[in-house]
């Protein structure tokens, strides 16, 4: 059997966070509205209506073309892209076909193993999102509520071997968006959705396979199963002397496999002209150069600045960039901490997302602040409280949003470091356990920890461990 390497590229589609609509006044943020509430003559391809161009989402592209290292055009051209279908109300759609916003660009991808690899950006051209079909038995409704909404559409080289790749690559990019504040990113609710064309051919073979395109992908798992899918089928067809078709599928998710959608005989001709409605967009090297001081460090740069600046392990410091939002947090609540960032590093991603979980909210929505949560760690090495008090202190905080140093007050829960009213705990402990004492005495020291247990039980869990655990062994060691 031969060996066998996939060619594969990708195409993204992504909503664009915007006040309006990309040519008229609607506002963009129809989520949970009624059907068809958010419309207007623009929108619903009125005749005679003419449409105006969102700065915004012009702006937006910009910067994620800057972001994806892409030459930005100094003149963009709008084109009709006609086609019918009930969800278009104008019969075409207002895209860009051969002076695209941004080109030539790439983005960079991390392996599993740390490898790093470029994806090669084609292009990055602003259109606009068509309306929703429902179809119910016997008839199909339209909603026109996204109708219009500022769309990005990116499309990469075929630079992909692996569908670990295309996945690596599909989460970066959302990465990235989601850093510029661009967009959501929120595939389920289709903010971002995704296709992806694949070919198989020998190791080593010049020319490339025959293509299909895989649609329907709803999460970044699918993509990933899709592939790995669709590249052994179309092995096997190579295998049995057969040729693969060019074609169109869709993932059906519930059975694990691709469906045919569309052969090639039915492809459609777009007929693509100038948008005689809207003057050609002129972009001046000032306006990209005053947009790229609006970017933030890139995730994968900051990741390796956060390991470097903060000693931080790679694992670590995924997790703390993950999120822009997160990764601000932590080096706010570094800047107010005087010690090893990494103790602060270790919050976050412990107790703290523990709590985000479990409640189900961003980092942002959070009532602790980094402030706080540098306060409540000096208290712990100034000795004020132990590692699990302060644990169930920032339970306290997250939910109350008051302060570690008014918690401890409030509730008493300063550790017990005074020698000599811990000194007297322990003698307490060791005359009301005179067998366990025996025990210990006679050479079975593993019940020195049940003894522990007792003087952190006496003192609620608020004894200084390390005051408590010297002043235990010297006693039980004198008599
Ligand atoms: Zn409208």
């Amino acid at each position: 059997m031969a060996d066998y390497e996939a060619i594969i590229g990708m195409e993204v589609h992504a909503q664009i966070v915007t006040a309006s609509k990309m040519f008229c006044g609607c506002s963009a943020d129809y989520a949970g509205a009624p059907p068809n509430t958010h419309v207007c003559p623009v929108c619903l391809g009125m005749p005679g209506v003419l449409p105006v161009i969102n700065r915004q989402a012009v702006e937006q592209t910009i910067r994620t073309g800057l972001a994806l290292h892409c030459q930005i055009a100094h003149e963009s051209v709008f084109a009709r892209k006609n086609y019918h279908y009930p969800d278009l109300p104008k019969g075409y759609q207002i895209s860009q076909y051969e002076l695209p916003l941004c080109r030539d660009g790439w983005v960079e991808i991390e392996l599993a193993d740390g490898q790093r690899r470029r994806v090669r950006i084609r292009r990055a051209h602003l259109e606009e999102d068509t309306g929703k079909l429902t179809h119910v038995d016997g008839y199909s409704l339209v909603d026109l509520n996204r109708a219009g909404v500022p769309l990005l559409e990116i499309v990469s080289e075929p630079d992909m071997r692996t569908p670990e790749e295309a996945y690596a690559y599909v989460t970066r990019l959302r990465q990235i968006l989601r850093y510029l504040g661009v967009c959501t990113g929120d595939m389920e609710k289709g903010a971002m959705r995704c296709e992806v064309n694949v070919s198989v051919r020998p190791v080593g073979s010049p020319e490339l396979g025959t293509k299909v395109e895989i649609k329907n992908l709803n999460s970044f798992r699918s993509v990933r199963l899709a592939l790995e899918y669709e590249i052994q089928r179309q092995i096997r067809l190579l295998e049995r002397g057969e040729a693969v078709e060019q074609v169109t599928v869709g993932w059906d998710e519930d059975r694990g496999r691709t469906v045919l959608q569309r052969t090639k005989e039915s492809a459609e001709d777009y007929r693509y002209f100038p948008e005689p409605d809207l003057p050609p967009l002129v972009i001046s090297p000032e306006w990209v150069e005053e947009l790229r001081t609006t970017l933030p460090e890139l995730p994968l740069a900051r990741r390796d600045r956060f390991m470097e600046t903060y000693n931080l392990s790679r694992q670590e410091a995924n997790l703390l960039t993950e999120e822009r939002a997160v990764a601000d947090f932590f080096e706010d609540a570094v800047k107010a901490y005087a010690g090893e960032p990494r103790t602060i590093a270790n919050w976050i991603t412990g107790e703290l997302f523990r709590l985000l979980n479990a409640e189900g909210i961003e980092i942002t929505d959070a009532q602790v602040t980094p402030a706080g949560l540098a306060e409540l760690q000096t208290l712990v090495d100034q000795g004020t409280i132990n590692l699990n008090t302060a644990k169930r202190v920032l339970d306290t905080m997250f939910h109350t949003g008051r302060s570690a140093k008014e918690i401890v007050e409030a509730e008493g829960l300063a550790q017990v470091s005074d020698q000599e009213a811990l000194a007297a705990i322990v003698a307490q402990v060791i005359k009301e356990h005179p067998e366990e004492v025996e025990k210990y005495r006679s050479g079975t020291t593993k019940v020195f920890g049940w003894l522990m247990g007792q003087v952190m039980r006496a003192t609620r869990g608020k004894a200084n461990p390390q005051l408590a655990r010297e002043l235990l062994q010297k006693m039980l060691d004198e008599s």
